[in-house]
């Protein structure tokens, strides 16, 4: 199971990784988007980072992902701030206040997670968005839960579908976000969202390996 420090670990973790990838982000976006989405999620994973850090020892894995998720939204520009910070916000509220998550609870946080994007963001499945990583990290992770996986081969079922969704957009057209303003223009680069929600979930598979 995962404590509060657990997830601070994967806050940080997700937070190395994007900052290792943020020219490669900002590559993606400068394609289909204005190329700023490393720099924008760089910024508010490192401010979320800080946040984390400094809570008191002991803080319930809920509350450390509610911290971290108000920092991305007051300090990420653009529109991955709000849909990232409420991610992790939903997340941490389906948590609640338990000193530990387990498998199955922080399957219930991740399905809130996209759940909370999907209301902000109004994007359905193939619009070319993070959804597109979110939809089979959650299938994954609830698939794996289900054959009877422990906490760490769950996280890796999420990350291995969020990865191939990621890949899987390459060819769609965007149809919401500053991509869908391309057009078919849009189609054979893959999304930055997308992309990035990847790594975060790469980063938690990581943390609970
Ligand atoms: P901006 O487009 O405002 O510069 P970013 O570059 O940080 O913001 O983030 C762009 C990413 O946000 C896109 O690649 C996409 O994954 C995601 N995104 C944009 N609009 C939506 C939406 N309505 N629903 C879900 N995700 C979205
Ligand atoms: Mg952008
Ligand atoms: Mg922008």
């Amino acid at each position: 199971a995962l404590d509060g420090a657990g997830v601070a670990s994967w806050i940080r973790h997700a937070a190395r990784l994007v900052s290792a990838d943020a020219e490669r982000l900002t590559r993606l976006d400068a394609a289909i988007g204005d190329g700023d989405h490393g720099l924008n999620l760089d910024r508010g994973l490192t401010a979320a980072v800080e946040a984390v850090e400094a809570l008191p020892g002991g803080t319930p894995p809920g509350k450390v992902l509610i911290a971290a998720g108000r920092a991305i939204v007051s300090k990420t520009g653009g529109a991955s701030g709000p849909l990232y910070g409420t991610a992790l916000r939903r997340a941490g509220k389906a948590l609640g206040t338990a000193d530990t998550a387990d498998a199955a609870a922080l399957g219930d946080a991740l399905a809130a997670a996209l759940e909370g994007v999907r209301e902000l963001g109004q994007a359905a499945e193939g619009d070319k968005t993070m959804v597109d990583a979110l939809l089979p990290a959650v299938a994954g992770y609830e698939a794996a839960l289900a054959d009877g996986a422990d906490l760490a081969a769950c996280a890796r079922a999420a990350a291995d579908g969020a990865a191939r969704g990621a890949e899987a957009t390459v060819p769609l057209q965007a149809r919401k976000g500053r991509a869908s303003y391309l057009g078919p223009r849009s189609t054979g680069h893959m999304d930055p969202g997308a992309s990035s929600t990847a790594l975060v979930l790469r980063a938690l598979a990581d943390v609970t390996a």
